[in-house]
């Protein structure tokens, strides 16, 4: 059962598009594009959408038009929007926000930045908003509250822990090198040493172990990384 995020486009240069699609489906999400403003009306009309990259500068109809009219509709009021644009000036930022976009891009922009301000967007945003559980053996993960338990006992984790542990519970048994949970969980362009990972896990493991009467449920593959694995030897 996949919750990707979807994410609309809206920018008129293509090199621009490329590089984003590029990088948001590298992060899991679903692309759509439209080149003007009227396509993107178009689109949010008939396509459910989790988030708006929104260039201000757009042949025809402005951005702030595109926002405007984003906001005046009642299914799409809440819909969080991202404004891209080359002009740096606060007033313009002010302007931009003044429409109704939750956040402000300025190109040239650092990818990674971006990805973490859409990231926090759409986790704070309702419709985009994980739903449901994840459950692997005794573990339960409730995605909307952000709560974990093993064997009915509430389990605390810090905000990386529960990344991994998700990712995890998403893939149970698999066996991840740390490069592969660096991308998944860090993301990829986020710069942090492989060893990071062996300190997370050890946090979450600790955190998993300290219930009662229950067994080492990581297992540690020599040479290869870690796994979610209810079969792991105690
Ligand atoms: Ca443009």
């Amino acid at each position: 059962r996949k919750m990707d995020p979807t994410v609309l486009i809206v920018e008129d240069e293509a090199a621009i598009v490329t590089m984003l699609r590029y990088n948001l489906e590298r992060e899991g999400m679903q692309v759509v594009e439209a080149g003007d403003g009227d396509e993107a009306l178009k689109i949010l009309a008939e396509t459910h959408v989790d988030l708006v990259l929104l260039d201000w500068m757009l042949p025809v109809m402005s951005g702030i038009e595109v926002c405007r009219q984003i906001r005046r509709k009642p299914e799409s009021r809440d819909l969080p929007v991202i404004m891209v644009t080359a002009r740096g000036e606060e007033g313009d930022r002010i302007r931009g926000l003044d429409t109704g976009a939750d956040d402000y891009v300025t190109k040239p922009f650092a990818i990674g930045e971006l990805l973490a301000r859409i990231r926090a967007l759409l986790r704070r945003s309702g419709p985009a908003q994980p739903q449901g559980q994840l459950i692997y053996s005794d573990i339960e993960m409730d995605l909307a509250a952000h709560r974990v338990s093993r064997n009915g006992k509430a389990i605390h984790l810090g905000p990386t822990e529960f990344r991994l542990l998700r990712y995890f519970l998403e893939h149970p048994g698999r066996v991840f090198s740390r490069e592969q949970l660096l991308n998944a969980v860090w993301g990829p362009n986020i710069y942090v040493e492989t060893r990071t990972v062996d300190v997370h896990i050890r946090r979450l493991r600790k955190a998993l172990n300290d219930v009662k009467g229950t067994r080492d449920i990581i297992r540690t593959v020599r040479a290869a990384g870690y796994a979610l694995d209810s079969e792991t030897a105690a």
